[in-house]
């Protein structure tokens, strides 16, 4: 395959230049024109001389991944359905709200980790997604919404909770993330990026380390074991001591006002009671983790799983629960259900319900 230039740095594209004994100057352009104004082909870069596009039209490539299908929400959410070159899905959800954008975006095509209550876990693994995977996904979105090269009205946030586990893709989740942060392209800094893992324990340490990272959320779903293993199977890899103690030397890593985020997906009848959300606030207690919030969100249902969503009232009480024992709980609004936008929904559909 030709080397897909949206996957490499500013560094990295000079040094490729300058081994084809382009100029410097000739790199920012090419990265300039990828990502500042969010081109999918060298000859759309029109202040590159035409042999230089020809070149690198021969050499290279500006895009690999082909918009298959999109599909819009009565919410505003979209939904796209993408290709990567050797026929794998990839997708992508837009969610607006009234003063921000989110792109969710994912790191994998399908996923290898079984959490019983997600769709995309059916799918398996079908492979890693590339650098280049990753930040084009970005770059469609918002030229579907903006269009191309125009300017973005407001700040864009994103999060890697699409399809697969971002942390068993670290290296590439991270440099996607370094390229897109560039005040020379996207620019969108780390601070606005959100990455959820179901908790790949070592990776959280690793990921306490970065010098500039991304907010952290961790998929925690369950306050015992028992439950855990029942609904996250990684849970039989990465015990809740190991994964709250992880959370924990990560706590102690966040600058000055920095929370980080749990995630509790919650499953009508079973795990959503009042004495669940006791237990939820005891474990945190347990660990002294203070500087946390929990997202709570109520389960979006599917065909073939076999869970469905606690009434409002119950999501209401569990929020309230966890508030009267001094826990920022939040619930998030379900978006996109109706065109398998929403968490846990991506599995490659075709359509809507
Ligand atoms: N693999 C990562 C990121 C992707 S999932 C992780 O597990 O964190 C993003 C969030 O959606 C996770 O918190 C996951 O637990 C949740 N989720 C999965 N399936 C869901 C469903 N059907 N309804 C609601 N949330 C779901």
């Amino acid at each position: 395959m030709m080397p897909h230039l949206t996957g490499f740095s500013r560094a990295e594209l000079a040094e490729i230049f300058s081994e084809l004994g382009e100029a410097r100057y000739r790199a920012d352009q090419v990265f300039r024109g990828l990502h500042r104004r969010r081109l999918q082909s060298f000859e759309e870069i029109t202040d590159l001389p035409k042999a230089l596009r020809e070149k690198l039209s021969e050499t290279a490539t500006a895009s690999v991944l082909k918009v298959e299908s999109k599909y819009v929400s009565t919410d505003g959410t979209r939904r796209f359905l993408m290709k990567t070159h050797d026929g794998f899905p990839v997708e992508t959800v837009y969610i607006p709200t009234e003063n921000r954008d989110t792109i969710c975006f994912s790191s994998q095509s399908g996923c290898p980790l079984k959490c019983d209550f997600c769709l995309t876990a059916k799918l398996g693994l079908l492979r890693n997604l590339t650098v280049g995977e990753i930040v084009e996904q970005i770059v469609t979105v918002l030229n579907d919404v903006y269009g191309i090269g125009e300017e973005t009205p407001h700040g864009t946030n994103l999060v890697a909770m699409g399809a697969g586990e971002p942390f068993l893709n670290f290296e590439n989740l991270i440099n996607a993330i370094d390229i897109m942060s560039d005040e020379d392209g996207l620019f969108i800094v780390p601070g606005r990026v959100t990455v959820s893992t179901a908790g790949i324990v070592p990776k959280i340490y690793e990921f306490a380390k970065l010098a500039r990272r991304p907010n952290l959320a961790i998929s925690l779903s369950a306050s015992t074991d028992e439950m855990r293993n029942l609904l996250m199977p990684i849970n039989k890899r990465w015990k809740l001591d190991d994964l709250m103690q992880a959370a924990k030397a990560f706590e102690k890593t966040l600058k000055r006002g920095e929370r980080f985020t749990f995630e509790y997906v919650l499953l009508g009848g079973v795990n959503d009671s009042i004495e669940q959300a006791r237990a939820l606030a005891a474990l945190l207690a347990r660990y002294d983790l203070v500087r946390v919030k929990i997202n709570l969100i109520p389960h979006n249902p599917a065909e073939q799983l076999d869970y469905h969503p606690p009434e409002p009232e119950r999501v209401a009480a569990f929020k309230n629960e966890l508030e009267s024992l001094g826990v920022s709980a939040y619930v998030r609004t379900p978006r996109g259900r109706d065109i398998y936008a929403a968490c846990g929904q991506l599995a490659a559909k075709a359509g809507s319900q």
